[in-house]
């Protein structure tokens, strides 16, 4: 990091005399006093505990000055009303200085992919830096940016919204010279009412653009939030920028796009990789990253963390495992490429689908309609588990013969994972190919490793 003393009090408007201080160079900011190395600066959030409680460790471990919503002695310290609201100014001021390029990225799901796409594709010609993980909150965002290398000239950062007003907080932060939605889906429907609430929300993402450019999905519940200040350019069939030619093999796909004249590859199964892959070349596209590098960045990507990914039984049975996260376009859109692969020589093909968390009073509704996406021409064996999954399981049973469906609670009395785990497990064969499909806290990460 690249910064004074001085300058840090005056970004977060320090409410004490700071000049009584020496206006030294600061290294860095934590807020785990853990994390605290010599020259940093301590920041001391309240959490399940008051970070406060932390400013003599952390001085100990080497800080050497610390954010305070209380007058401290005996050290250097700047006065705020609040050290996450001083933080997020902080993290303003430095893009500010360091005029970064940002490109933004949200939407309901497709966020870490392609933002992680998007930093493969730049980091071919620029120096970049991207959000770690998940790390795309109101705390997440401004210390991405605040732990930048000096270098950086392209930095990409995931935005995440759980609440109305979040996505406005972090454009405003960041300044976005690019911004990306991937998808307006359902995702915290509970907490925003209705999908075109979610949409509002997402479009927050051009609050803090100055002559920018917004990429979008076509979807029209967006139309009438779209900002008439930055140029918008849309994605989707017959829109500016589409996919052609997508050939999906087992495990990359093939296509071509409107807007670029060699072929693309991306090592990932799942048609909406080839969506996220497109968004990663377009923005590659308009910040002159030439032809043949975004072919070998997308060629060449690596994920923060494989959300869909094949894996392999031990007794040799193909795992299609998305298991990390789940709402009703995911669901769809991962039976549509499982459906679509062709069975394997004497294998049958069976789906564990469990629930998808907070989509509010309509839930049983969107579980229910995932029938439609439910082909028994292509699926040997359904299990569903959990008690969201019980509105599907009245349609499944119509149409899949007796024997082949089976259906596990979840509930606040009981929870029958170890029984799918077992009936998973004993009927895989080795010629199978199985999909595994659920919110993370349904814990299908553990039928995946029993079947590993
Ligand atoms: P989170 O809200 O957890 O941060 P995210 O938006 O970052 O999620 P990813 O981690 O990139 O999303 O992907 C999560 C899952 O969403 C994937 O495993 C896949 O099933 C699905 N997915 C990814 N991209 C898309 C897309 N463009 N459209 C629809 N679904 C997608
Ligand atoms: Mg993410």
């Amino acid at each position: 990091m690249r910064l004074k003393f001085y300058e840090l009090a005056d970004a977060v408007d320090a409410q004490n005399n700071f000049e009584k201080f020496p206006n030294i160079e600061l290294s860095g900011i934590e807020f785990d006093s853990r994390k605290i190395k010599v020259g940093d600066i301590f920041l001391p959030l309240k959490g399940e505990r008051d970070g406060h409680d932390f400013i003599e460790t952390a001085f100990e471990n080497g800080a050497v000055v610390t954010l305070s919503e209380v007058e401290i002695e005996n050290h250097p310290y700047i006065l705020v009303e609040d050290c996450l609201a001083a933080f997020q100014k902080l993290a303003a001021f430095y893009i500010e200085k360091t005029q970064v390029e940002v490109v933004a990225v949200t939407g309901s799901n497709g966020k870490t992919t392609t933002k992680d796409m998007i930093d493969s594709v730049l980091s071919t010609t620029y120096k970049t830096y991207k959000t770690q993980g998940n790390y795309n909150n109101e705390i997440g965002l401004p210390y991405t940016i605040l732990h930048m290398p000096d270098d950086t000239e392209k930095l990409v950062l995931e935005m995440g919204q759980d609440h109305m007003g979040d996505i406005h907080l972090l454009s405003d932060i960041a300044k976005p010279k690019i911004a990306v939605i991937t998808l307006i889906g359902e995702s915290h429907i509970e907490f925003f009412g209705s999908r075109e609430k979610i949409a509002q929300g997402k479009m927050q993402i051009a609050d803090g653009m100055h002559q920018g450019i917004l990429v979008a999905p076509a979807d029209k519940i967006i139309n009438k939030f779209l900002p008439n200040d930055q140029e918008v350019v849309r994605f989707g069939p017959n829109e500016d920028i589409y996919i052609d030619n997508l050939v999906e093999h087992k495990d990359y796909l093939e296509f071509e796009v409107n807007f670029l004249d060699t072929k693309l590859i991306v090592p990932l199964p799942g048609k909406f990789n080839a969506t996220n892959a497109m968004l990663a070349a377009y923005v590659g596209k308009v910040l002159g990253v030439k032809e043949h590098d975004i072919r070998s960045g997308l060629e060449n990507i690596q994920l923060t963390k494989n959300r869909t990914e094949w894996l392999v039984a031990s007794n040799g049975a193909d795992i299609l495992s998305d298991v990390y996260n789940a709402n009703p376009t995911a669901m769809r859109l991962i039976l549509e490429t499982f459906q679509a692969i062709p069975e394997n020589t004497d294998g049958a093909k069976a789906v564990v689908l469990a629930d998808m968390k907070e989509l509010g009073e309509e839930s049983s509704k969107y579980h229910e309609q995932m029938i439609t996406a439910i082909d028994p021409d292509k699926i040997d064996r359904l299990y569903l588990y959990g008690q969201e999954m019980e509105a599907l399981v009245e349609y499944a049973k119509d149409i899949f013969p007796k024997g082949h469906l089976k259906f596990y609670r979840k509930d606040d009395e009981v929870d029958e994972l170890d029984e799918l785990i077992n009936d998973v497990s004993n009927d895989l064969k080795a010629n199978d190919q199985i999909l595994l499909k659920g919110s993370n806290s349904m814990n299908l990460s553990k039928v995946v490793e029993k079947l590993l």
